[in-house]
């Protein structure tokens, strides 16, 4: 619903995945004119793996009158952490909410007019002025608005055009990840598996999985896919090596997943092998496509620049572990819409608003990820391996802590109690 009887105002959003098409349909909602333009020609629908989210997202579909129906999500049985030796340590009723980023960004995207979403555009810079913002594209275009809304992602162009200096900083650890269609596992590792959300703790390393509705282009395949998650421990050097591939060319950051090396992924289905219990090794052996994120964090020292707003992994990253990147993207999104629509339509108050409740929340994310994700490192050289019973004791502990996210997050959130962390 409109805000005034004034001209409509006018955003740009730049970056069109989950956050940027979240905040379009905010904008969209509160009766801004918005255009999304998007780096990327493709369809992004064959990005992302499996996802734990919270309330917060199909709270921000229905507001934005979009249907994520109950075919996108599972919800596991029990938390379990298994040993390698296939024992179970520990049990724990689970009542989490689990996704697929496809079955997210499909309604978010396919819901959005044709003529509000650009694709293939790069934004290079961005001009601020008193009474507007003007977006600048590679190919010499300039759009000019009243507001631009950067929401592209964690290597951000309009972040690093307006606070220089705040740039991610690698975590020390990368995750593997492995998403397996139902159909391509055997049977006794999905029955192992499908309803129950994994912890197993190697040492110095973790991992999360669980079933996932499969994604939207692999249904074909069977309703459901098997997710993991498997963080483990590797420095700068390492790191470098793991995006180097068979041309010997160095991905910045983060390599491509059809890029990584064949004895890179080889060298880790032997290690799954060799330090995970079989059904989960299982998985992660029949992943034709297994892929690495090295992890980060970055908090920006505010999400506000002139009439600039950024939000979702633009203004903060937070581990993994806390399970709220998509969260944190759909209330930055109604947090922004709500901020203008509380200030009227004036702008200057209402990103000032946005401002100091999304830094609050978007630091406590950070902040909470660094701690949870502190165990995960590589063992001191000549330090003694910890014993079956510590290895049990610190499983034990991820799952602790995952839980005590999740409800954390629902409290600060409102949510009802559905949550996840991944
Ligand atoms: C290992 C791992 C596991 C995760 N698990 C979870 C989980 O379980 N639950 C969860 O909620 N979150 C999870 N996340 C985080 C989650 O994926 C993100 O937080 C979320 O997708 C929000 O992304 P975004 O839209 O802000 O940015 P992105 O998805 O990075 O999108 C940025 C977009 O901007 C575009 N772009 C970039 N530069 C430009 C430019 N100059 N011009 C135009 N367009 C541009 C890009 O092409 C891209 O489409 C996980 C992340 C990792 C790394």
């Amino acid at each position: 619903m409109p805000v005034s009887d004034k001209p409509r105002q006018r955003a740009i959003v730049i970056g069109g995945s989950i956050g940027g098409l979240l905040a379009a349909h905010q904008l969209l909602a509160i009766g801004w004119e918005v255009q999304v333009f998007e780096r990327s020609a493709d369809d992004l629908a064959d990005r992302g793996a499996g996802i734990s989210t919270h309330q917060a997202i199909f709270d921000a579909a229905s507001r934005a009158g979009l249907v994520f129906d109950t075919s996108s999500r599972t919800v596991p049985r029990a938390y379990v952490c298994l040993a390698q030796d296939g024992r179970v340590v520990e049990q724990k009723p689970a009542w989490r909410t689990m996704t697929n980023w496809s079955r997210l960004y499909r309604p978010l995207r396919d819901g959005l007019p044709p003529a509000n979403y650009l694709d293939n555009r790069v934004l290079t810079g961005v001009e601020n002025s008193a009474d507007g913002v003007t977006a600048i594209f590679a190919d010499g275009r300039r759009i000019d608005a009243d507001l631009l809304v950067a929401a592209d992602g964690i290597r951000s162009t309009v972040r690093a055009q307006i606070f220089g200096g705040a740039a991610p900083a690698y975590a020390g650890y990368v995750a593997w990840r492995a998403l397996v269609p139902q159909s391509d596992l055997p049977a006794a590792t999905w029955q192992a598996l499908e309803d129950v959300y994994v912890f197993a703790a190697p040492d110095g390393e973790l991992l999360v999985s669980y079933a996932v509705p499969t994604r939207v282009e692999d249904q074909h395949r069977g309703q459901h896919s098997y997710n993991i998650v498997w963080y483990r421990p590797a420095n700068e050097v390492e790191l470098r090596d793991l995006c180097t591939d068979d041309q010997g060319r160095q991905h910045e950051g983060s390599i491509p997943p059809h890029r990584i090396r064949r004895t890179v992924v080889e060298t880790m289905k032997a290690d799954a092998r060799a330090l995970l219990a079989k059904p989960l090794a299982d998985v992660i052996t029949c992943c034709a496509d297994p892929f690495l994120q090295p992890i980060y964090d970055l908090a920006s020292p505010r999400v506000t620049e002139g009439r600039v707003a950024l939000l979702g992994d633009a203004a903060f990253i937070a581990r993994p572990h806390v399970g709220a990147g998509v969260t944190k993207a759909a209330l930055d999104a109604m947090g922004l819409a709500d901020a203008i629509v509380a200030e009227q339509g004036r702008l200057k108050p209402a990103l000032r608003r946005y401002n100091d409740e999304r830094t609050r929340f978007g630091r406590w994310c950070v902040e909470r990820g660094q701690q949870m994700g502190a165990r995960i490192k590589r063992r001191a050289p000549g330090g003694a391996a910890p014993t079956a019973a510590e290895l049990d004791q610190n499983c034990r502990l991820y799952l602790d802590d995952y839980i005590r996210v999740a409800l954390d997050i629902e409290a600060l959130t409102g949510g009802a109690g559905e949550g996840g962390a991944g």
